[in-house]
């Protein structure tokens, strides 16, 4: 750390889930609580104080006397996850076709144009945590809060099903299904955009397999320092 200002618990505990969604911290990696206080140059105290919010929201797991793990969501997780999310994102979208004026659309279209940069600049990382965060950004237009905390929880657990059992060639939303979407939202079509969002869904999670994942060598430091 060669900041001054330490960074707060919500702070360290938004960076590692960034790590996770953007599948620098695979599943079932272990977070050691020595290895982050010094990385982010702060106390044990608040790194612990960090995962357990993380673990709150399925993040990480905490094992007694073992520690803190980045959870590794099994199959059947999986595949239930990806059924809420076929519950869910059919709402928010009427719901957004309803609600949405020309500020919110333009808010979706920002978001396409950064995924498109991203993808031009074939930048994996970036790729994930976009198409992760437009979820999250439909869910916040579509005004349902309680929708939009279900999903700012599930998308972070997606990408990490994703990083978990997709292979790492494939990309965690397919190109251009997004830019459906929000055409088909802003010509108030409800029933389209509503089935080209099942349709996306479905795709996502057919790409999941069921192979091994590798556990690279990671560099705290540099990571977070
Ligand atoms: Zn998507």
């Amino acid at each position: 750390m060669e900041s001054t200002n330490k960074p707060g618990i919500n702070e360290i505990a938004d960076r590692i889930v960034n790590a996770i969604m953007e599948h620098r911290l695979p599943p079932g990696i272990k977070l050691a609580e020595e290895k982050l206080a010094s990385a982010f140059g702060v106390s044990r105290t608040k790194i612990r104080q960090a995962l357990t919010r993380l673990a709150k929201d399925g993040l990480v797991r905490l094992t007694p006397n073992r520690g803190a793990f980045v959870a590794s969501p099994t199959v059947q997780e999986a595949l239930d996850l990806f059924a809420v999310r076929r519950l869910l994102e059919p709402e928010v979208i009427r719901n957004t076709v309803e609600r949405a004026g020309k500020a919110e659309i333009d808010r979706l279209n920002q978001h396409l144009k950064l995924e498109a940069e991203a993808r031009a600049r074939q930048d994996r990382r970036a790729i994930i945590k976009l198409s992760g965060e437009f979820h999250m950004l439909l869910a916040e237009v579509s005004g349902n809060s309680f929708i939009s905390k279900m999903m700012a929880e599930l998308c972070p657990l997606t990408c990490l099903i994703i990083a978990l059992y997709d292979s790492p060639q494939t990309p965690a939303c397919p190109e251009d299904e997004h830019s459906k979407i929000v055409e088909a939202i802003t010509a108030k079509d409800s029933d389209k955009a509503i089935e080209l969002m099942l349709h996306h869904l479905n795709h996502v999670e057919k790409e999941l397999n069921l192979g091994g994942h590798s556990k690279p060598d990671i560099d705290w430091d540099q990571m977070f320092g």
